[in-house]
């Protein structure tokens, strides 16, 4: 087995890992959904997540497997705008949009920035936009983008974990330094933000990836983030396959999700999320998945701890 410091994790190497991309349609998004969330003013309401299809991020992140669903070249003027059109004529009216387009909206080869004001009309009467982006992409367009809304927009970003080493063998190419800014700029434009923050990312054991993902929640509301949203990091993008079969990752435990979300939410300081999908991959007790999952989903909505579940799998362990 390499070291740690042996292994070169750069693009070539990711590339090289990947499988195929799934076939995508630049005239529809890949998919479309209203789930309930919580607000940041602690209502409860429909938010639909529309996920755009573009032109596949330039960074490549060693967990990232987003670009299965984008396309290799730039999509047309008008496509994204009419992709959003369609998936509001098939979904119940909402207040609240996330246009995630599988990397960062600020990528004028992803969403062209001709587009920002078909974009911006289309949300009229929207109170709230979450869009996603790379720090390093978060500046003057961001800025254009805010000011043609006739809503509150609110910038998801990757902040994946505030542990040093791990950062940056995550092929990021961002600093905390970035991040730190990035937001700063968000905060004084009056933008709000959310982190996404990876639960036992590559190279950790499981008590290190739950302590450095409460690490990581804590920095990000010292930051200025209004919003945590915790992913159990997965495997299935080639590299982190790889990763997996020669033991540098393995997944975490839904235990540790509940944990995480649990201390989140108990330090008050914003609203923090646990992310549940393909939540079976994290648990191996068919007998508790479900009310894991229900307490993890009524965390989320109510963003109050709820009663541990019991379940023999956790009678030897000290939860
Ligand atoms: S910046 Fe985001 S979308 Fe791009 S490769 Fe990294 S995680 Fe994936
Ligand atoms: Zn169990």
């Amino acid at each position: 087995m390499l070291k740690i410091s042996e292994l070169n994790l750069d693009d070539d190497w990711i590339l090289s890992h990947r499988g195929k991309k799934n076939s995508v349609d630049y005239n529809r998004p890949y998919a479309c959904f209203v789930e309930k969330e919580r607000t940041a003013r602690g209502t409860l309401e429909d938010v639909a997540t529309v996920f755009l299809t573009n032109k596949e991020c330039p960074f490549h992140c060693l967990m990232c497997d987003l670009w299965k669903n984008t396309t290799d070249h730039k999509v047309p003027r008008g496509a994204i705008p009419s992709q959003i059109r369609w998936a509001l004529q098939k979904l119940s009216p909402v207040k609240h949009i996330k246009l995630y387009n599988s990397g960062n909206f600020f990528d004028e080869q992803a969403i062209p920035k001709e587009d920002y004001e078909a974009i911006a009309s289309i949300l009229t009467g929207f109170n709230t936009v979450v869009i996603e982006s790379h720090p390093k992409l978060i500046g003057k367009k961001c800025l254009l983008f805010n000011d043609m809304l006739n809503a509150e927009l609110q910038v998801s970003i990757g902040l994946e974990t505030v542990h040093p080493d791990v950062l940056s063998l995550l092929n990021k190419q961002m600093s905390l330094i970035d991040f730190e800014k990035s937001i700063k700029i968000l905060s004084k434009h009056g933008i709000k933000s959310r982190a996404f923050i990876l639960l036992k990312p590559p190279f950790l054991n499981e008590d290190e990836g739950v302590s450095w993902a409460k690490r990581s929640i804590v920095y990000a509301f010292e930051t200025g983030v209004e919003c945590c949203v915790v992913i159990p990091t997965r495997s299935g993008n080639g590299a982190m396959d790889w990763l997996h079969a020669n033991q540098y990752f393995s997944p975490p435990n839904i235990y540790s999700l509940e944990d995480v979300l649990e201390y989140g939410i108990q330090l008050n300081r914003g609203r923090v999320f646990a992310d549940l999908w393909d939540l079976e991959i994290f648990s191996d007790c068919d007998k508790c998945l479900i009310n894991r999952k229900q307490r993890l989903h009524d965390m989320n909505l109510q963003q109050e701890t709820k009663e541990e579940v019991r379940c023999s799998c956790t009678s030897s362990l000290n939860y």
